[in-house]
């Protein structure tokens, strides 16, 4: 007979034998002290620690006035939806919120989903039943939830190298001038830091007649004048056809969402497997949501705390010629370039000093690309600062990892 718990043993000792076995770390976050949180250790003792690698990158997940909003919506409505959004779940939190969420981009309509990797997935493998002969235009980092959503609608599809327009361009002239088109990339890139070139994919797009798709899930709440991304940024919000983003990671509660034309909106509404055949997220995760984008909306100051955060953070670990990775953005990428070492320092920045940050390995990056990726907020104060600075530093000499000279 089959040797089932074999099979599944030998898959976990491949990941184990290449050294990027995931343990995860157990915290509970220290309500108004963020990014401090208490990790229970593997023996049951407990530990305080700094958390460096929250995707809740301007603290929202303890705002008050989310916590409020959620708190309330307990208070009125009760725990759960109670049905999908057709059958009894559809609450005025979620209409309210979807209103919000068309307004933020300038948008007719928008859609929410139980997670931003929903919303790309089902978004993305409906819009080729929507549109037959649909070929699709990929960036070559795009995340997990695109390419499965991507490759789930079995279309012609084509990867185009990182950020590359000259190769878009090429794939995009060898398709058939009459055929439907999507182009889906992201704006800031989560790994890299790196940001897209967003006026130069519209213009392909128009020249070709192609829709295009913007993953902005790391950057709403982060960039242009209201927050509501890169495209606002560029005053680019008009020309994209669809803005997929998350309630998960700036907006700090959960849930993701699409916002696009009304008709656009409405389609996926009544196609898509992923948004129909699912409970409706909790009154209280779209309450709190909607408190989060109504303040967002306003916080500029905020996101110049963390655009100056990420900044100094950069200059303080280069200066001691720690090698942060080119980013242009609020993310700060450390390469390590192996997957021991880098589970390594990680390891020992949490024992030793209290400093939590998940070593970033193969798959999610290039085997060769090992990184720890930080992620500053505006609550990272400078003694925190200071003390990741010199953890780092005697860390980089203690494992024998690479430095950069101090003026590369
Ligand atoms: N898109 C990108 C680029 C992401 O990095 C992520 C999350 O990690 C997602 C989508 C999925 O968002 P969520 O965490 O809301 O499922």
């Amino acid at each position: 007979m089959f040797d089932y718990q074999s099979a599944f043993e030998s898959a976990v000792e491949r990941v184990r034998g290449e050294g990027r076995y995931r343990v995860f770390a157990d915290l509970k976050r220290v309500r108004g002290a963020f990014p401090r949180a208490v990790r229970r250790r593997p023996d049951g003792s407990e530990q305080d620690v700094v958390v460096w690698c929250s995707n809740d990158y301007l603290g929202m997940g303890q705002n008050p006035v989310v916590l409020d909003a959620m708190q309330q919506a307990i208070a009125e409505a009760g725990a759960g939806a109670g049905g999908t959004r057709n059958i009894s779940g559809t609450t005025r939190w979620h209409v309210d919120l979807e209103a919000e969420l068309a307004d933020w981009h300038g948008k007719a309509a928008a859609l929410l989903f139980t997670s931003g990797y929903v919303a790309n997935e089902a978004t993305l493998s409906t819009l080729q039943r929507l549109l037959p002969g649909l070929i699709v235009f990929s960036d070559s980092l795009n995340h997990a939830s695109m390419i499965a959503g991507i490759r789930h609608g079995g279309c012609e599809r084509h990867i185009f190298a990182h950020n590359d327009l000259e190769h878009l361009e090429n794939l995009l002239k060898a398709a058939p001038a009459d055929a439907p088109k999507l182009i889906a990339f992201e704006s800031v890139y989560s790994m890299d830091g790196d940001i897209a070139d967003l006026a130069g994919t519209v213009a392909l797009a128009r020249k070709y007649g192609a829709l295009t798709y913007l993953d902005e899930v790391h950057a709403v709440g982060l960039y242009g004048d209201r927050g509501a991304g890169i495209a606002e940024r560029e005053g680019l919000m008009e020309e994209i056809d669809i803005i997929e983003g998350t309630l998960g990671k700036a907006i700090g509660v959960m849930g993701g969402y699409i916002a696009g034309s009304a008709a656009l909106v409405d389609a996926i509404r009544l196609w898509a497997p992923g948004f129909i055949f699912t409970t409706a997220l909790p009154p209280a995760l779209t309450a709190g949501a909607l408190a989060s984008v109504r303040y967002l909306k306003q916080a500029r100051n905020l996101r110049l705390d963390h655009q100056a955060r990420a900044a100094e953070l950069k200059a303080r670990l280069m200066s001691q010629g720690i090698p942060v990775m080119p980013s242009v953005s609020h993310i700060v990428p450390v390469l390590v370039g192996d997957p021991v070492h880098c589970k390594m320092v990680s390891d020992l920045l949490l024992d030793e000093h209290g400093i939590y940050v998940q070593p970033i390995n193969y798959p999610t990056v290039p085997k060769g690309t090992e990184r720890l990726r930080f992620t500053p907020s505006p609550d990272h104060d400078d003694g925190m600062m200071e003390a990741l600075v010199t953890a780092m530093d005697r860390l980089w000499t203690h494992c024998n990892v690479a430095r950069r000279p101090a003026a590369a």
